[in-house]
């Protein structure tokens, strides 16, 4: 594979950056990476498994002289790394992020976009409940899609680059626009999250089954479907709070079926039941 981009830097270090940078190598499209992440135990950790080429103390050294910066931080905090990073960027650099959530990152993170630079946002449909530098490997967005959201006006050769560089890292790519991308990320990753931590929640609530008991007797519906409310609460909090109409429109349709199901229960509606549970799950095995 040729190079694609002389020099990433990465900000941020946790599962997003570090699978990004061991597929990056595997790939052989980037010249060197660079690394920065907010926390020094974060950044000794990363040092210490070589995780990137340099772990930078700086996000300003991270970004220097960098063809690609890739924001790989909470959605919340996007922003205020564009600011911080903008005064180091090299005249064509592009930045782009990896964040869930795309209205709100483009709100907060073009403001500070300097001339010289160049944005595109991209959300690659991969993940784990595990978190940080050490939580990342190369295989992660094999045969997954990576949502490409440009920002009207940005260039298409560097748009085409972009793709070129996530389906090198074993992805499909599929071009977005950031609302109805936040649309779609609500109904199949963001309102799943919010139930599955939902459910978790209930299940601790209800003093006659203890703690212990819902840990032994997990059968394979609550261990599989809560798998991932063990993710990270910091990411999360920050989804919800930066994609809160599509997340919101989706929970009361959620809520307005679980009310029509609640229902059906209550008065002995067999065939309602049946009629759902046969739709839902054509559509569920067409999902593989
Ligand atoms: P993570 O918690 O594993 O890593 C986040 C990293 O950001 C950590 O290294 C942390 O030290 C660093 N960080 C936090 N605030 C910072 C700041 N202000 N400046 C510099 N570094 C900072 O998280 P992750 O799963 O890699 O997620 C990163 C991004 O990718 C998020 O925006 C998330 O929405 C997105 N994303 C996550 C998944 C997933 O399933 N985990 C999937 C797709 C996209």
């Amino acid at each position: 594979m040729t190079i694609l981009y002389n020099r990433v830097a990465l900000i941020g270090l946790g599962l997003i950056a570090g699978s990004m940078s061991l597929a990056m190598r595997r790939a052989g499209v980037a010249g060197e990476i660079t690394g920065y992440a907010r926390s020094s135990e974060t950044r000794n950790t990363a040092r210490e498994i070589g995780l990137v080429d340099h772990v930078c103390d700086t996000a300003l050294d991270a970004v220097k002289d960098a063809d690609l910066v890739v924001l790989a931080v909470p959605v919340g905090a996007m922003g205020t790394v564009m600011a911080e990073i903008a005064p180091a960027l090299k005249q064509g650099a592009v930045v782009t992020d990896v964040g869930s959530v795309k209205g709100d990152i483009f709100a907060s993170v073009l403001p500070h976009l300097p001339e010289q630079a160049e944005f595109i946002g991209t959300h690659p449909m991969a993940g784990t409940e595990h978190s940080g530098p050490n939580s990342g490997f190369a295989e992660l967005f094999d045969k997954r899609w990576c949502l490409i959201v440009p920002p009207e006006g940005a260039s298409e050769t560097e748009i085409q680059r972009l793709e070129k560089f996530w389906r090198a890292l074993g992805s499909d790519t599929k071009r977005m626009e950031a609302e109805h991308h936040d649309l779609v990320c609500a109904v199949v990753s963001h309102t799943p999250h919010l139930i599955a931590y939902t459910m978790v929640g209930v299940a601790d609530d209800l003093s006659r089954v203890t703690d212990q008991e819902v840990i032994e007797f997990s059968a394979a519906g609550f261990r599989d479907f809560t798998r991932i409310a063990a993710s990270d609460p910091t990411m999360w909090r920050d989804v919800f709070l930066s994609n809160k109409d599509a997340t919101l429109e989706i929970l009361g349709r959620f809520t307005e079926e679980l009310f029509a199901l609640q229902r059906a229960i209550r008065i002995g509606d067999g065939d309602h039941l049946h009629d759902y549970f046969t739709r839902t799950r054509a559509i569920r095995r067409g999902i593989i």
